[in-house]
């Protein structure tokens, strides 16, 4: 699981610029002149940048290209409520109720309480659903219950009061997803995926009796559904299908899945497309494993997509999956570029430091691209990826290869969105500051491709141990992402890189080196909020790679805390000694992967990922309260609209950037609903 790479996540990316901004302050794009004009941010709010991106290369696509863009598109949309009732059994109900008092209130519409009211639905809308996109902690309104109740009465609406005391009451539901050992993860995890009333021991216990230990090519149980306690006091699944949980919105999705089976570019694709509709019809988990397996083999065509319940970030036990849906275009030129990385993908295994038995001796079939996004929904919008890589069975990966892709377009428009640097604010020295502004935007690029390609695709697990998933649980995926990322580090400073052309020389790799630990260990906890432990995966594992490469280091002084006026630096004086630390801890993690090691993969997350000394985040938050660029991003979606003669017959279809984000979400809400008010 967990093979994505998020924008706040990606450690280099973002980071390459000091923390969450773009790696340099504006780096030159190839076409800079259509992008000149662009308008890349839309707004700012609360902790949130609304940014947009363009589809470089749209108007070179075949009529039937561009039709197949569009209806896998409509597809993906069509499940966009479902996410929101995954996330948490009132969103769609609140969500509605939002949208109606935007559109028909007629009382007053100015003044502080409206404005908090505005803020929460934008609030809500971009992270589909009543609970903070990174954070999982519940939003909570600035305005008062009577305030809103009058706002309800005032656009014709009613809430029962039972939302109303979720969405107010700050003790109700606060978590989406905790991962706090010490407690219950299920009765603790407001998300949707469990009954009320279900504990984690009896998920444990449902799964254990059906899960076959020794099959070779497992099912992803629990993938696309929800358990519930049925009349009889049994657990339950309710199978997310036409005519079961969420049929209304698949039924849709099949309807422009049928039509995109009609354009498909290949045989391949039509094979993998027919798949997922027999999946979306049925349910059967060996249909998505048919499905994901031909969908690896299509690799010819232009466009691709990633569709379905794919991710697993949601579920504090990482079983179910969230609603996503990303369609994308291949950008040839690029992927010319980093393709030298896929085709040398055997000897970065070889030469990698794992232990020689968890070594693949066949890296197989991974496949990576350089693609534009045209459209995302679900889990993947309006905050996205810029990378990922799947599928996620372990067993599918080892026999049919996986597919990475980097959102291009996504990443320039990062790049050229960014605000004020945080360069200056965390930067040991000028020297650091001015290697981040040379070789960050570089060295973010080649970290997602090696985490994508070489990183989630290296490895082998011994012999019995299945999908270590099962016995890693909560902490499979900051372990996975943090095993990508310690290969990547690993390389970057590889002479390696330098000799097959990808970077210019070995400050590539030590600039990342800076970003990687300067955000493990200090500015990403700006995004934490005083008193708290980090709990989401990737900011643990940026830290716990982070905190124990400092202290295995410190006798030798690899990387040096430094206080200056009260602020605290991390500089590191020995680049070599710190890549022979990453291989270290890469090759436990990996031998903590390959057997399966629970307890072990426990201690080091508990250990080095989960706390924070309060005093050092006081200070980060206080420093970065300088910083004016807000730490999380996401995007407006491009419209496609459909050009049709006069029988109705598509001509063109025609690709446009609308710069209102609520006036977006409002279109989705009118025309892309398809669930009924469940609960
Ligand atoms: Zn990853």
């Amino acid at each position: 699981m967990m093979r994505r790479f998020l924008v706040p996540v990606i450690a280099s990316y973002l980071f390459s610029a000091c923390g969450e901004g773009p790696a340099t302050e504006k780096t030159p794009t190839a076409d800079s002149t259509t992008t000149e004009a662009f308008q890349w941010e839309a707004e700012q709010f609360a902790d949130i940048r609304i940014l947009r991106y363009q589809v470089p290369g749209w108007e070179q696509l075949s009529l039937q290209q561009k039709k197949l863009c569009y209806y896998l598109n409509m597809a993906g949309l069509a499940g966009r409520d479902i996410l929101y009732d995954q996330n948490y059994k009132y969103n769609l109900r609140i969500r509605r109720a939002l949208e109606r008092i935007i559109k028909d209130y007629k009382g007053e519409r100015t003044g502080a309480d409206w404005d908090a009211f505005v803020l929460y639905a934008k609030q809500v809308f971009f992270s589909n659903g009543i609970h903070h996109h990174y954070s999982n902690d519940k939003h909570l309104p600035a305005f008062g219950q009577s305030y809103f109740e009058q706002l309800l009465s005032g656009s014709g609406v009613q809430l029962a009061p039972e939302v109303l005391t979720a969405m107010f009451d700050p003790t109700i539901d606060a978590k989406k997803v905790s991962l706090d050992a010490d407690k219950d993860l299920v009765l603790a995890s407001a998300v949707n995926f469990y009954g009320d009333d279900i504990s984690e021991k009896e998920v444990d216990a449902f799964y254990a009796a059906r899960v076959d230990k020794k099959a070779t090519e497992p099912l992803s149980y629990g993938i696309n559904s929800k358990l519930v306690r049925g009349p009889d006091g049994q657990l339950m699944e309710q199978v997310y299908k036409v005519g079961g949980l969420y049929g209304t919105a698949l039924e849709e999705s099949v309807k422009w899945l049928e039509k995109a089976i009609g354009v498909a570019e290949t045989p391949e694709q039509r094979t993998a497309l027919e798949l997922l509709v027999k999946y979306y019809r049925t349910g059967d988990l060996k249909a998505w494993d048919d499905f994901n397996v031909a969908w690896v083999k299509d690799t010819k065509s232009t466009v691709d997509y990633i569709l379905g319940f794919v991710e697993v970030y949601n579920d504090p036990l990482g079983k179910r999956g969230s609603y996503e849906s990303i369609v994308e275009v291949n950008d040839p030129e690029a992927t010319r570029n980093m393709s030298v990385i896929m085709e040398n993908a055997q000897w970065f295994e070889d030469n990698s430091p794992l232990l020689p038995e968890h070594k693949k001796k066949n890296v197989v079939g991974i496949t990576y691209r350089f693609i534009n996004t045209v459209g995302e929904a679900g889990d993947a919008a309006p905050s996205t990826p810029i990378g990922v890589n799947l599928p996620n069975a372990d067993w599918i990966r080892a026999a049919h290869g996986s597919k990475s892709v980097s959102l291009g377009n996504i990443t320039d428009a990062y790049d050229n969105s960014s605000g004020t640097s945080t360069l200056e604010v965390f930067c040991h020295d000028p020297q650091e500051i001015e290697l981040a502004k040379q070789h960050g935007a570089l060295a973010g690029k080649l970290h997602t491709a090696l985490h994508e390609v070489v990183g989630h695709a290296s490895g082998q697990l011994e012999p019995g141990v299945g999908e270590p998933d099962a016995t890693l649980k909560s902490y499979a995926s900051t372990l996975e992402e943090g095993r990508a990322d310690l290969v990547a580090l690993y390389y970057l400073l590889d002479p390696k890189l330098v000799e097959l052309g990808v970077m210019p020389s070995l400050e590539v790799g030590k600039a990342e080196y800076d970003s990687y630990i300067r955000n493990g260990l200090l500015v990403q906890l700006r995004r934490l909020k005083e008193g708290k432990n980090i709990e989401e995966a990737h900011m643990r594992n940026r830290q716990w790679v982070s905190a124990w490469a400092y202290e295995k280091g410190r006798a030798d002084s690899v990387i040096v805390k430094v206080v200056r006026d009260g602020h605290t630096f991390y500089d590191i004086r020995d680049y070599e000694a710190l890549r022979g630390l990453f291989g270290d801890l890469l090759r436990e993690v990996q031998r903590i992967k390959s057997q399966g090691d629970g307890a072990a993969g426990k201690a080091l997350v508990e250990t080095y990922g989960v706390k924070v000394d309060p005093a050092i985040h006081k200070e980060v938050l206080e420093r970065a309260a300088a910083i004016k660029t807000a730490p999380y991003a996401g995007f407006i979606q491009p419209v496609m609209i459909p050009v049709e003669d006069a029988k109705g017959e598509i001509t063109d279809v025609r690709i446009e950037y609308p710069t209102d984000f609520v006036k977006q979400m409002l279109h989705y809400g009118e025309k892309h609903s398809f669930l009924p008010d469940v609960n």
